[in-house]
């Protein structure tokens, strides 16, 4: 496994964790709260009071990912199912602990997949798996500047 620290393909991070939102407001696209400093699933659902898009849907909405994952080689190509159920079961798990873990797309690209995440933790979670499950080979690249992670798989024989 090869990390890398060295991603500066982006500017300044807007969707910033530190940000401060009102507490109790609530996301009016996924119904998460904001309690005690973070968006978090509420026990009942919140319709009313001030409403306002949370990071992860934020990032839905513009497109911009704080974590990828690449996968591919032709292990992935026999195996594509399994990898991906392994794949979804994770982000599910991940959605049901964590309001502001979600996969945003899982794409054919060239290939491979490339699966994207509104969280970087997230992220490098899924490579770890992957990585577990099938071995192979991982490189992890991380951005200083920002909270970004970009994880590639691949795996022939
Ligand atoms: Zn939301």
């Amino acid at each position: 496994m090869r990390i890398d620290r060295n991603i500066k393909e982006k500017g300044h991070d807007p969707y910033v964790e530190g940000r401060k939102y009102p507490e109790g407001i609530h996301c009016p696209e996924c119904h998460a709260v904001y309690q005690g400093g973070r968006w978090v699933w509420p026990v009942k659902p919140v319709t009313s009071g001030e409403s306002l898009l949370c990071s992860a849907c934020r990032r839905i909405r513009d497109k911009f990912p704080a974590g990828e994952v690449y996968l591919s080689g032709a292990y992935l190509a026999r195996h594509k199912k399994e990898i991906e159920n392994l794949i979804q079961k994770i982000v599910k798990d991940a959605k049901e602990r964590s309001s502001q873990k979600r996969i945003m797309e899982i794409r054919q690209e060239n290939k491979g997949l490339c699966v994207r995440l509104t969280d970087d933790h997230l992220a490098r979670h899924i490579g770890d798996a992957v990585y577990r499950a099938y071995k192979g080979d991982l490189q992890v690249k991380y951005s200083d500047e920002e909270k970004f992670v970009r994880l590639y798989w691949h795996r022939d024989e």
